[in-house]
């Protein structure tokens, strides 16, 4: 079985990556799975341990350091985020297309780890839409707004460094734009280095 591809979706707080990915896996749910992050942050209204997130407190999540267990962290506003190790490659190992919903310093870290990782960015169509989102989302207040605000300002500063960049004017287009492309990573040369290897010494044992 070949192996799954990795992908990060990262965008600005508000440009509805929750909502596109939750859409993705719901479309084509034998294809991915999508990464659980652990986090020091406080779960928000509706969300469950385990399923959002790993809730965990900083001491808890400093060990998680400590121990190596994590491909990636960063600190987000005062709250640590990272991306579990086992899950990924357990994943992966399937056959399954992996999904990282982070933030930029940890996806740059998980490229450096894995060069064969696709870095994606979301953004909504204008910056008054994503202020207009993060108000209507209506779960942080305005204090964590304008920090949100002023960490994407920071983030913009990184854009180029991904490989794409969608825009989310709709969700089911966003979501069949980035199907397409993950799915077209699956013919990089990396997925195929068996595939080469065998033919190469098919072809030797022919002369
Ligand atoms: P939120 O608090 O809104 O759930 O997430 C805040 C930010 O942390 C988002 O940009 C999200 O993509 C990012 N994030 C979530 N999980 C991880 C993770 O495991 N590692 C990193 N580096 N960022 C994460």
């Amino acid at each position: 079985m070949k192996k799954g591809t990795l992908t990060i979706i990262s965008g600005f707080s508000g440009a509805g990556k929750g909502t596109v990915m939750k859409a993705l896996l719901a479309k084509y749910s034998d294809q991915y799975a999508l990464s659980i992050s652990a986090t020091s942050r406080k779960p928000r209204e509706g969300e469950m341990d385990g399923r959002e997130y790993f809730f965990k407190t900083k001491e808890e999540f400093e060990e998680l350091i400590a121990q190596g267990k994590l491909i990636e962290y960063a600190k987000y506003v005062d709250n640590y985020y990272g991306t579990p190790a086992e899950y990924v490659e357990e994943q992966r190992q399937a056959g399954k297309d992996m999904i990282l919903e982070i933030e930029i310093q940890g996806a740059l870290q998980v490229k450096e780890k894995y060069p064969e990782a696709m870095l994606i960015f979301l953004t909504p169509p204008s910056i008054p839409e994503l202020k207009k989102r993060l108000i209507g989302r209506g779960t942080e207040e305005m204090s964590v707004i304008d920090a949100r605000l002023k960490r994407a300002k920071e983030e913009a500063r990184f854009m180029e460094q991904y490989d794409y960049i969608v825009v989310n004017d709709t969700v089911e287009e966003c979501v069949e734009r980035i199907h397409r492309l993950i799915q077209s990573q699956h013919d990089q040369v990396f997925y195929s280095l068996d595939l080469i290897e065998g033919m190469k010494k098919e072809l030797e044992e022919m002369e």
